[in-house]
C-alpha cells in the first residue's frame, strides 16, 4: 500500500447453514436437485401459507454464533425486507433487523502478510468485532441458460429459497487485503469445525462480500466505500480488495474521488468493475414479520450447545504444536481442515510416531493425494495403514526409500503395508548370519579391494556397503552392514 494512506475493510459472510430442511418449512435443503423440485406453498411464496420456525437452524447458528464470539441475544424478531426480484416470490425475505439473533463478539484471528511468492510470514493474531450474526432465508436462483439456434432463455429455479442462512457482519476492522483473507479462512474452517455449515465458497454455501474503503493514516472519518460482490472464492476476494485499495488510492490522489457504489470482481480482467451506483440503492421498509413470534432462547440451550462445540482449530493448532512437538507452520497445516486434522491424529495414535506422522501426511501422502485428487477425507491409504508402515520404518523392518515405494503401491491399491511389503518382498534383513555371509561372499569377490582397505584406504568402505546392498538387493538393514563390515575388514 502506497505510504501515508491506510485500508478500511469490513466483511460480511453469508454461510449456509447445514441442515436437511429448509428455514419455514419442510423441503429438502438440497439446490442442485432437478429446478424446483424441492418446492411448496411456503417457499413459493404461495398466499396463505404461513412459515414455521426450523429447530434446527437455531441449533446450528448458536453453535456458529458461539464458536465465533458472538453473545446470543435471548429474544430475536424476524423482520421482512421488501424488495422486488424475481427469484425472491412473496416479494419480502424474512431475515432479521434491528433485532438479531446474535451480535456484539470479539474474535481473534491469527492473520499475517505475504512475500512476493505467497509465503506468509509472522503470524500474529488480531481483534476482529462482529457486530451480528442473524438468521434469514435465502432467495432462489435464476438460471439464463442458451441453447444451440435458440436465444438465451431464462427461468427461475426456487429450490434454494428458503434454505437456511447466517449472515456474519464485522466492524471495519481490516487494514490489509490479507487480513480479510485470514479472517473469511477463519470463519470457514470454525463453521465446518462445529457442523454448522459445509462452507465451501465454490459451492456457493460460503459466500463473502466486502466493503473497502481508503483515508490517509491519522484520519478519523470514513471516506466513500466501495462494495465488493461476486468473490467466488477467498483468493479471488483477497485480489478484489488489493485492487480496490490501489485503485481508491489513485482516484484520491488525482482529485477525481471515490463513489459510493457496489463493484463486481472481474476474474479474466483482473479488476473491478461498477455493478451499481448508490443511487440504485434500495429502501428495504423493514417490518416484524406478523406470521411468526419473537424467537427466545434459554440459558439451558445455549449452555447446552456450548457443552456440544468441539475443540475449535486455533486450540487445536495450539495442542499440536505442545504435544507433538511439531512446528507452527505444520501444526498450521495440519489443522487446515477438520478431516486431515482428524487423519492426522489417528495416524500419530496408531503409530506412536507424531513427527514422522506429520512429514508422512504433509510430504509424500499429500503428493499422491493431490495428483489422483483426493484429500484426507476419500484417501484410498487410511490412517492405520499409514501408521503400520510408519511402524515399519521405525522396526527397521524396511528402508526409507523402501517405505516410499510402499507408499505409492498402497495408495494405488488400497493393500495394507503389510500386504505391500510381503508381496514384495521387501522385508529387510536383519538377521546377523544372514548379513555376516553376504559380507564374507563381498570380500571373497574383491580381494585386491580388500587388501586395499587394510593398507589404509578406508575411503573403500563405501564401496562395500555399496556391493553388500547391491547383494542383498536392497534388502540388508544399512547400520548392520556398517557394524560387521568394520568389524570383518580389521
Ligand atoms: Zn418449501
Amino acid at each position: 500500500m502506497k505510504e501515508g494512506w491506510e485500508a478500511v475493510i469490513g466483511m460480511e459472510i453469508h454461510a449456509q447453514l447445514k441442515t436437511e430442511t429448509k428455514i419455514f418449512c419442510g423441503c429438502a435443503a438440497n439446490f442442485g436437485d432437478e429446478p424446483n423440485a424441492n418446492t411448496c406453498p411456503v417457499c413459493l411464496g404461495l398466499p396463505g401459507a404461513l412459515p414455521v420456525l426450523n429447530e434446527k437452524v437455531v441449533e446450528l447458528g448458536a453453535k456458529a454464533a458461539l464458536s465465533l464470539g458472538l453473545n446470543i441475544n435471548e429474544t430475536s424478531i424476524f423482520s421482512r425486507k421488501n424488495y422486488f426480484y424475481p427469484d425472491l416470490p412473496k416479494g419480502y425475505q424474512i431475515s432479521q433487523f434491528d433485532k438479531p439473533f446474535s451480535s456484539n463478539g470479539t474474535l481473534e484471528v491469527l492473520t499475517a502478510e505475504r512475500d512476493e511468492s505467497g509465503h506468509a510470514k509472522d503470524w500474529k493474531p488480531i481483534k476482529i468485532h462482529i457486530e451480528r450474526m442473524h438468521l434469514e432465508e435465502d432467495a432462489g436462483k435464476n438460471v439464463h441458460e442458451g441453447l444451440p439456434d435458440v436465444d438465451k432463455y431464462s427461468y427461475i429455479d426456487l429450490n434454494r429459497a428458503g434454505t437456511p442462512l447466517g449472515e456474519i457482519v464485522t466492524g471495519p476492522d481490516f487494514r490489509t487485503s490479507w487480513q480479510a483473507y485470514d479472517y473469511v479462512n477463519h470463519v470457514r474452517r470454525v463453521l465446518q469445525w462445529v457442523g454448522a455449515s459445509d462452507a465451501d465458497m465454490e459451492k456457493g454455501n460460503l459466500r463473502c462480500e466486502a466493503n473497502v474503503s481508503v483515508r490517509k493514516v491519522g484520519e478519523e472519518k470514513f471516506r466513500n466505500k466501495v462494495e465488493l460482490k461476486n468473490l467466488n472464492s477467498v483468493r479471488f476476494m483477497q485480489k478484489a480488495i488489493e485492487y480496490e485499495i490501489e485503485r481508491q488510492i489513485e482516484a484520491h490522489e488525482s482529485g477525481e474521488g471515490v463513489n459510493q457504489e457496489t463493484r463486481l470482481w472481474d476474474e479474466k480482467n483482473n479488476k473491478t468493475k461498477v455493478m451499481r451506483s448508490k443511487e440504485d440503492a434500495h429502501d428495504y421498509r423493514y417490518f416484524p414479520e406478523p406470521d411468526l413470534q419473537p424467537l427466545k432462547v434459554s440459558t439451558e440451550f445455549i449452555e447446552k450447545i456450548k457443552s456440544e462445540i468441539p475443540e475449535l482449530p486455533d486450540a487445536m493448532l495450539a495442542r499440536f504444536q505442545r504435544d507433538y512437538d511439531l512446528t507452527f507452520a505444520d501444526a498450521s497445516q495440519l489443522v487446515g481442515d477438520i478431516s486431515l486434522a482428524a487423519f492426522y491424529e489417528a495416524t500419530a495414535a496408531a503409530s506412536k510416531n507424531a513427527r514422522a506422522s506429520a512429514n508422512w501426511i504433509l510430504s509424500e501422502l499429500q503428493r499422491e493425494w493431490n495428483a489422483a485428487g483426493n484429500s484426507a477425507a476419500d484417501s484410498p491409504v487410511s490412517a492405520e495403514n499409514l501408521a503400520e508402515l510408519i511402524r515399519f520404518l521405525d522396526e527397521e523392518k524396511i528402508n526409507g526409500k523402501q517405505a516410499k515405494e510402499v507408499l505409492i503401491e498402497m495408495f494405488a491399491s488400497g493393500k495394507s503395508a503389510a500386504d505391500v511389503v510381503k508381496e514384495q518382498g521387501l522385508e529387510q534383513i536383519s538377521d546377523s548370519g544372514a548379513i555376516e555371509k553376504i559380507v564374507e561372499d563381498v570380500m571373497a569377490a574383491n580381494e585386491g579391494q580388500v587388501a586395499a582397505y587394510r593398507g589404509g584406504n578406508e575411503k573403500l568402505l563405501g564401496f562395500f556397503v555399496g556391493q553388500v546392498m547391491k547383494a542383498s538387493k536392497g534388502q540388508a538393514n544399512p547400520k548392520m552392514v556398517n557394524e560387521v563390515l568394520l568389524e570383518k575388514l580389521k
